[in-house]
């Protein structure tokens, strides 16, 4: 009998989709769902976890759904992971879980990510979501000991969870208005819908994790107000938002805007709804976007869904083989009509007399030997410099750590690029009772790396509570 097709996820036409920002992929129905999970054999050594980075039974959880129990199936999920519909949309599972699932060797993993997503909006949609019962943990006067957290990306949502869940008091501290991290003000509403991450905040809250917006650790209260307030441990989760520039002549020109600016101005600030949310952008014809990661991309769809925009262009100086973005988002990028200039390295940006960006002067690149990280690296090819004409331009080439919080504490340890040292497997960084995780001490990653080291990072600070 011939072997199943792997089941792709139906999405909204290309066509359509640039003239929205409605979610892109449309996600399984029930029958999909039953029919992908069971293309599952049920291996004997299920590979796939391994290439979960939170190890989520993904083996049994995949069973279920082919048994349609689903409330099992999102039992199991919850079990390593707290936020199932986001890696359910966001993971890089073509890196992690599916390449390690033993059907590739067909070239036809099973589909992961998408039934991980359909168990999770089958219990939002259901309404079943399981009680937690909590026991609060006391100190010797009879006081909830209270825990403190800087910053609500998905590294302190996670430490928060696990923590309230041991009876712990969690108090997020979040700079923005907004929780989420960069899942409400990097990813846009086309790839990961804001309701969910509220959704998802919200059953923080149930579990009495508070949420004080509006405050910034380093400024609006020292680490050391902060033990001060009565708090026995603290979490630092303050990702890595410090946006990268190309460092070229005319990055100060008018229509220039770094990646992080952009992206908060359209899904923070929802500018793309202006005048209804009163933040405007201010955009032109031709857009350019330069980097080829999951930013790049981001920053490239949005642009090409706005009114006005006519040519949006990825500038990346190696080939497609290189680009770091996920290969979904990559994809999607193309079939919107998004224009790939590989092998192409920006030289200057040119402004006119007004001060506003008209151009941006590039050279072809060819690819040499491989460089420290393991790509190969680009060479220019001398005579090859050309004109793109652009209006707007987005530098999207990475993001390095936010110094506020990370300079100001005494004995807080550093590396070289100015992320804090700490334990992976704990969290554990140079002071006792401050631990770290996520971007802010690996640099930027994923969402399911800085959710796993927050979960590593819970189970520290309860042992570290329970000595005290
Ligand atoms: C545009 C974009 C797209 C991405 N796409 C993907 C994807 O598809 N899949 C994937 O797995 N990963 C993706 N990533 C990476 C992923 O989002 C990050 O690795 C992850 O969010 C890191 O989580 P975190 O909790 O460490 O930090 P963050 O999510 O950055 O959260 C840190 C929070 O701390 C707050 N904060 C900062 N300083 C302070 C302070 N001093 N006091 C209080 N609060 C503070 C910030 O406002 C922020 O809310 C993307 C990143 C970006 C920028
Ligand atoms: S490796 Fe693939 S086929 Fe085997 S249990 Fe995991 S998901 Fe199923």
């Amino acid at each position: 009998m011939a072997k199943k097709e792997r089941l792709k996820v139906r999405t909204q036409e290309a066509s359509a989709r640039v003239k929205n920002f409605d979610e892109v992929p449309f996600g399984f129905n029930e029958a999909e769902a039953v029919e992908e999970a069971s293309r599952c054999i049920q291996c004997k050594k299920p590979t796939c976890i391994d290439g979960c980075p939170v190890n989520i039974n993904i083996k049994e959880f995949v069973r279920l759904i082919a048994a349609k129990d689903y409330q099992g199936a999102i039992r199991i999920i919850k079990e390593n992971n707290s936020l199932p519909a986001v890696c359910g949309r966001v993971c890089p599972q073509e890196t992690q879980c599916e390449e390690k699932c033993v059907m590739l060797k067909t070239g036809q993993p099973i589909n992961i990510g998408a039934l991980e997503r359909y168990a999770a909006d089958w219990e939002a949609a259901n309404g079943k979501i399981e009680e937690v019962k909590i026991t609060p943990k006391l100190d010797k006067t009879g006081k909830q000991i209270s825990v403190a957290i800087a910053g609500s990306g998905p590294a302190g949502l996670t430490v928060a969870s696990e923590l309230a869940k041991m009876g712990y008091k969690a108090v997020i501290f979040e700079a923005l208005h907004l929780a989420g991290g960069v899942l409400v003000y990097g990813i846009p509403e086309f790839r990961l819908p804001k309701a969910i991450v509220k959704r998802e905040v919200d059953y923080l809250k149930k579990l009495g994790v508070e949420i004080r917006t509006d405050v910034l650790i380093g400024k609006s209260y020292t680490v050391k107000d902060i033990f001060e307030m009565g708090y026995k441990a603290l979490f630092i989760g303050v990702g890595a938002g410090t946006p990268s520039f190309v460092n070229i002549p005319g990055e100060n020109l008018k229509g220039v805007y770094s990646a992080n600016e952009f992206l908060t101005r359209m899904n923070l600030l929802k500018a793309y709804l202006f005048p209804e949310y009163d933040t405007p952008v201010k955009i032109g014809k031709k857009v350019a976007v330069i980097g080829a990661g999951n930013v790049a991309m981001d920053a490239a769809r949005i642009s090409k869904r706005l009114k006005g925009v006519e040519e949006v262009h990825i500038i990346y100086r190696r080939s497609d083989k290189e680009m770091p973005a996920r290969h979904e988002e990559i994809e999607h990028a193309r079939e919107e009509g998004i224009i790939f200039n590989l092998l192409t390295n920006p030289l200057e940006l040119v402004g006119d007399e007004n001060g506003f960006v008209t151009k941006i002067k590039c050279i072809k690149m060819e690819l040499g030997e491989p460089d420290s990280s393991g790509r190969r690296s680009p060479k220019a090819i001398p005579g090859t410099e050309f004109f793109i004409d652009v209006n707007t331009v987005i530098p999207a080439l990475g993001t390095k750590a936010n110094e506020l919080l990370t300079t100001n504490v005494e004995g807080l340890k550093l590396n070289k690029w100015g992320y804090i040292e700490a334990d992976p497997e704990t969290g554990e960084t140079s002071l006792p009772g401050i631990y770290a995780g996520g971007d802010i001490s690996t640099g930027a990653a994923t969402v399911i790396a800085a959710m796993g080291a927050g979960k590593k990072a819970a189970k520290a600070m309860d042992t570290y509570l329970s000595r005290e």
